[in-house]
């Protein structure tokens, strides 16, 4: 797979691949998760496996961050929320000095309640420390946070799917797909976004029915009109693979294929 170098402009919005990865364990690329770095907060969006590491290699600690999104449940995308949760427990840890706000589906309380089942106190922050958003999975749901506005739009992978719109005060749009096959409600909220981070999570040899392919996540962003795509959420496949030839066939514009600690700056 060829690979872009980092790219680096001026800040409304800065992105930091901390997983461009999947479930296959790799040395390379952690399961998924992107730090989001907008109106003076920090945002995780997903936090699969090795995403604390990531963190810390990004120069952030687990205080920091304002707000966990979450684009649908599967392990890759969810995995390191119980030691996220667990970490901030730790007596000598890391102090969190304001609540921590997750938005995601709608499904994630049940997923928590059970998640609460199983380790108990070690992941309940109480009440007035954890704030939970769930977003309508039925059609699209918008919230404002922390001074961002925040679109979601449900997506075709699983019944609690959706992908994220984060819109900085500077009216700087970054979109992120989560998991999905093709979908057109992803093109509406993508539509004119700065930067699209979109799954393409299989070369078109080796298409899986709720992924996409490069050629359908770039006839997405070209539909979307994008001024930008990063590719990311590569299985092992796509290693061997020509995802930029795949996605050129269908879109014509900037193009990153993400690496993990990647960074991007949307002025
Ligand atoms: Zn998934
Ligand atoms: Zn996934």
């Amino acid at each position: 797979m060829k690979t872009n170098p980092v790219d680096k402009l001026s800040a409304d919005i800065v992105v930091t691949v901390l997983g461009s990865g999947t479930c296959a364990p790799s040395l390379a690329r952690s399961s998924c998760s992107v730090l989001v770095e907008t109106g003076g907060r920090k945002w995780l969006i997903d936090s699969g496996a090795g995403t604390l590491r990531r963190l810390l290699e990004a120069g952030t600690t687990i205080a920091e961050l304002s707000c966990l999104l979450y684009s649908h449940l599967h392990p890759d995308h969810t995995s390191d929320l119980v030691p996220l949760l667990f970490a901030t427990k730790y007596p000598d840890g890391i102090t969190r000095r304001e609540a921590l706000t997750i938005v995601a589906g709608r499904g994630f309380e049940d997923f928590f309640h059970r998640l609460k089942g199983v380790y108990g106190h070690w992941i309940d922050l109480g009440s007035d420390m954890l704030r939970i958003i769930e977003m309508s999975t039925a059609g699209g749901d918008h919230v404002r946070l922390a001074g961002v506005d925040l679109h979601t739009a449900p997506v075709e992978h699983s019944p609690q799917s959706v992908a994220f719109r984060m819109t900085g005060p500077s009216g700087r749009k970054l979109v992120y797909s989560g998991d999905t096959d093709y979908s057109e409600s992803l093109i509406e909220l993508a539509r004119g976004a700065d930067l699209l981070i979109c799954e393409s999570a299989f070369p078109e040899s080796q298409k899986v029915r709720g992924h996409l392919t490069p050629a359908m996540a770039g006839d997405i962003a070209a539909r979307a009109g994008v001024r930008r795509l990063m590719l990311t959420h590569f299985y092992p496949a796509c290693e061997q693979a020509d995802i930029e030839g795949e996605c050129r066939r269908t879109y014509g514009g900037p193009l990153v294929l993400a690496q993990d600690l990647m960074r991007l700056v949307l002025d």
